[in-house]
């Protein structure tokens, strides 16, 4: 327990806590039930985070559970990223990934045994008829003119479906509970449905699949799950999960819902997500833009980043919105712990020291990480020409609080020297080309006896040894706070289109060639950044932005 020991427990901690404090379980057995038809998103990392983490504390176990009862979106390759994706959160399932496809046999045998207790029923209607059947909220629904089939002749209706005999959405098993319910959901829900589709697991083997409900609670029954955790559009679904548990008399799982993870500024349904995919408007589900947990961890977000936040946000009741800025918070404070200090050059000008001898390289000491001394330090080469940032120089000096360099301003050049800018040069557009400085010989950094002060400091890449690299620049996918809450607009229309900035002609330091895939770097001055997996070729490398040194975006 020590590790609320620091917080109060919330709810479910609670209730577990209770449940294992009055006997009521040994031990707790939770579970993550992804549906294999898209990617997981970071809504999906909370009740990862959730699950799992329930499991850790206490003592437990937690299934990674295949929810694939619809064959038609479903595919293997979704399978995969899943379990690529939960592993790099960092959290270990139970034995073997399980599947929900595995139980179709048994599941088949709980409805052949609701039909026996008289609790399901073959409907012949289709399923625009039962709607309209189904009645409001305030009013009761009608009783299917199927309703009080034989048992016998539901038997023989329903066997017949598995064999194939009917077409898709000409039958469909019901439960039969009570039309007049008060919870709409209780009102003869569907268990079975007719579809010839194929499987990604069992192939062609089935026509007819359970319905979600007829599937989930049972799922978790066989596996004994202990708390089965969901969200809370799911609460008007758990007097079903209890009365099927009840009737097949089988273990007796618990359904509590809390709060689903809203980011402003972020979509999260797996179907517009895969828009995107399709329309080509990202450049995959692992685009560094995408909400997803490929996509984050492309941009260089890191697992402990993505545990972190969700923890920050908690375990609630109540739907909330979360501001993104918070997600964008817990990498920048991750990776300023353990990202490495650089120099990069995104928008290059040449700066020639007048007074360094041609020819000449110095290798200068430099520090990995000022927030962490055993990071120690490494060596840049210095030399007459270096690459500074188009956005350093001015010129004409703007005025006194201006810190940068301009003919006359004296700056200091990051874990080097101080130089004074004596002039420039410019082409006919106006553009600067070259800009001119004398240094300070005894103003090296770490032995400074020049006495000179400078207010300033840049950062700067030895020309010569200046790896070419490319950067990629990210900004908010949507510019909306609510893209998909809006009543008469598509999500699509508020796409950014400037949300992706290619800078093709950046200059880094030399030690960022052999940068790895996974590492995040601080680039002074600029952000957090790390190497694309897909995009990098040897000796080319192309860097994503993570996330900027500070929270410079301004709402609105
Ligand atoms: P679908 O619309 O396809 O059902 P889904 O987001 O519910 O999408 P699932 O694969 O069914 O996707 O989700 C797996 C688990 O993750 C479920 O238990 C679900 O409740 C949980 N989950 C999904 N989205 C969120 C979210 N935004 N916040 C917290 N949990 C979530
Ligand atoms: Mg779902």
């Amino acid at each position: 327990m020590s590790e609320t020991t620091e917080r109060s427990m919330h709810f479910i901690e609670q209730i577990i806590d209770e449940d294992l404090k009055s006997g009521k379980h040994q031990t707790i057995v939770t579970r993550f039930p992804p549906e294999p038809n898209g990617y997981l998103h970071i809504g999906h990392a909370k009740s990862i985070c959730l699950n799992f983490g329930l499991a850790k504390q206490f003592g437990g176990k937690t299934n990674l559970r295949f929810d694939d009862t619809n064959p038609v979106k479903e595919d293997v390759s979704y399978v995969n990223s899943i379990l690529a994706d939960v592993k790099w959160l960092g959290f270990e399932w139970d034995s073997e990934p399980l599947y929900t496809s595995d139980y179709f046999e048994t599941l088949y045998g709980f409805a052949v045994k609701l039909i026996k207790k008289g609790l399901a029923y073959v409907d012949d209607q289709s399923a625009e008829v039962i709607a309209t059947q189904k009645g409001t909220p305030t009013e009761p629904g009608v009783n299917s003119p199927y309703r009080d089939r034989s048992i016998e002749e539901n038997l023989e209706l329903f066997s017949q479906m598995r064999e194939g005999k009917f077409a898709e959405g000409s039958r469909i098993l019901r439960a039969k509970i009570d039309m007049g319910h008060s919870n709409m959901h209780m009102r003869d829900p569907f268990l079975y449905r007719i579809k010839f589709a194929t499987h990604h697991r069992t192939g062609d083997a089935w026509c007819i699949y359970p319905m979600y409900d007829f599937a989930h609670g049972q799922s978790d029954s066989l596996e004994e799950i202990t708390h089965s955790l969901c969200t809370l559009e799911f609460e008007v679904h758990r007097p079903l999960y209890n009365w099927l548990i009840e009737h097949l008399e089988i273990y007796p799982s618990r359904q509590i819902e809390f709060a689903r993870l809203n980011l402003n500024y972020t979509i999260m349904s797996k179907r517009k997500l895969l828009k995107l995919v399709e329309d080509n408007v990202v450049d995959g589900w692992d685009d560094p833009r995408m909400p997803t947990i490929s996509g984050l961890r492309r941009r260089g977000y890191t697992p402990e980043s993505i545990v972190n936040f969700c923890d920050r946000v908690g375990i609630a009741k109540r739907n909330n919105v979360i501001d993104v800025s918070l997600l964008e918070f817990s990498v920048r404070e991750h990776l300023n712990k353990i990202a490495p200090r650089v120099m990069g050059v995104l928008h290059p000008v040449k700066l020639v020291i007048n007074n360094y001898p041609e020819g000449k390289t110095e290798m200068l000491p430099t520090i990995n990480n000022p927030e962490d001394e055993s990071m120690g330090s490494r060596e840049i080469p210095f030399g007459r020409e270096i690459w500074i940032e188009e956005s350093d120089f001015m010129k004409e000096s703007p005025g006194k609080k201006y810190f940068r360099l301009a003919p006359g301003t004296t700056v200091r050049l990051k874990s080097a020297y101080i130089v004074t800018c004596t002039g420039f040069e410019e082409n006919e557009k106006g553009e600067v080309t070259t800009v001119f400085c004398d240094y300070f010989e005894n103003s090296k950094s770490g032995s400074d006896v020049s006495g000179i002060k400078s207010k300033g400091v840049i950062h700067w890449v030895e020309c010569e040894n200046a790896v070419d690299g490319e950067v990629r620049l990210y900004d908010r996918l949507f510019n909306d706070e609510a893209p998909d809450g809006q009543k008469d607009k598509d999500f699509m229309e508020f796409l950014n289109p400037d949300s992706l900035q290619v800078l093709t002609h950046c200059k880094l330091e030399p030690s960022l060639a052999n940068a790895t895939v996974g590492q995040g770097f601080q680039f002074q001055r600029l952000g957090y950044f790390s190497v694309d997996s897909k995009l990098s070729t040897p000796g080319k490398p192309v860097f994503n932005r993570t996330v900027t040194l500070k929270d410079g975006w301004k709402k609105g």
